[in-house]
C-alpha cells in the first residue's frame, strides 16, 4: 500500500467548534500563550494553567469529529496512512484513524510534572490540583508547552522522508519545529495543502486547495480513493 503522511493543525478541528489560534490574533481562547502554555506560566501560576487546560479538555470532550477527520479515516481502506497532528484533541482517533502521532501531546491524558514519560488517562474533564503522579508530583496536562522539547519530532521527520503522498491540513506552519517537517518530504512526492489561507512556507510545487477542511479533505480523499 502507498504510504500517505498527513500533517494536521488546529484548522482541521475548527469546524468541530475548537478554535484555532492564529485566527484569533495569537490569543488562545482569549489568553496570551505566555500566561498559560509555557513552563514559566506553570511555575508562576499552576492553578491558572490547570484551569485553562481543564476548559480545553471540556471543549474537546464536547466536540465531535467533522467530515475532514472522518474522510481521513476512510483513506486507510486503500493506503498506509499516518497522521502527524499538532492538535491536542483526540478527534482523529474518534473518527477511526488508527495511526496518529501527537506531536504536542493529547489533552485527554495527564503527565507527571517531573517526569514527562509518566502519563495517565484523565477521568472526565477536570484535573485537580492535589492529584499526584506515582512519584508524588502534581499532575499537569499531557501537552508540549512553548519552550519545551518535542519528543516525537525525530520520529515524525523520519515518517516525512518516507512519504509517497503528503497532505497538509489546517496549519499556519508558524509553530516550530512542527513547521519544519515539510522540508523532510522529498520534492518529487505529490504534496497537497487544504487551508483557506495557504501559508507561503508550504513551498512551491504543492497542490493548493484553498477550502475549509470539511469540504477540501473529502474532495481530495474521493480523488485518491479513485486512483488505481
Ligand atoms: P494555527 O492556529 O496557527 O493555524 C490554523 C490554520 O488553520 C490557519 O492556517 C487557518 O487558515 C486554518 N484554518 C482555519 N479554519 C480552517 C478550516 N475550517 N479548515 C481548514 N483550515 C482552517 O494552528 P497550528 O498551525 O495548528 O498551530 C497552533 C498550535 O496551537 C498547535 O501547535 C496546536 O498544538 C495548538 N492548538 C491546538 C488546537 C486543537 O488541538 N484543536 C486548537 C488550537 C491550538
Amino acid at each position: 500500500m502507498k504510504k500517505v503522511i498527513v500533517l494536521t493543525g488546529a484548522g482541521i478541528s475548527a469546524e468541530s467548534g475548537l478554535k484555532t489560534f492564529r485566527d484569533s490574533d495569537g490569543l488562545w481562547e482569549g489568553y496570551d500563550i505566555e500566561e498559560v502554555a509555557t513552563p514559566q506560566a506553570w511555575e508562576r501560576n499552576p492553578a491558572l494553567v490547570q484551569e485553562f487546560y481543564n476548559m480545553r479538555r471540556k471543549s474537546v470532550l464536547e466536540a465531535k469529529p467533522n467530515a475532514a477527520h472522518l474522510a481521513l479515516a476512510q483513506l486507510e481502506n486503500k493506503y498506509d496512512v499516518t497522521i502527524i497532528t499538532q492538535n491536542i484533541d483526540d478527534l482523529h482517533e474518534r473518527a477511526g484513524s488508527t495511526n496518529v502521532v501527537h506531536l504536542h501531546g493529547i489533552i485527554t491524558r495527564s503527565q507527571s510534572s517531573i517526569n514527562p514519560d509518566l502519563t495517565y488517562p484523565v477521568n472526565g474533564w477536570e484535573l485537580k490540583m492535589g492529584e499526584l503522579c506515582e512519584l508524588g508530583s502534581q499532575l499537569r496536562a499531557h501537552v508540549v508547552w512553548f519552550g519545551e522539547a518535542v519528543p516525537m519530532i525525530e520520529n515524525a521527520a523520519q515518517l516525512c522522508t518516507e512519504a509517497e503522498i503528503f497532505i497538509l491540513v489546517g496549519t499556519s506552519l508558524a509553530v516550530y519545529p512542527a513547521a519544519g517537517l515539510v522540508n523532510y518530504v522529498p520534492q518529487y512526492v505529490t504534496r497537497y495543502i487544504i487551508d483557506p489561507n495557504i501559508p507561503v512556507s508550504a513551498g512551491s510545487g504543492i497542490v493548493e486547495m484553498p477550502y475549509k477542511a470539511s469540504i477540501g479533505v473529502p474532495m481530495l480523499i474521493d480523488e485518491l480513493m479513485g486512483i488505481d
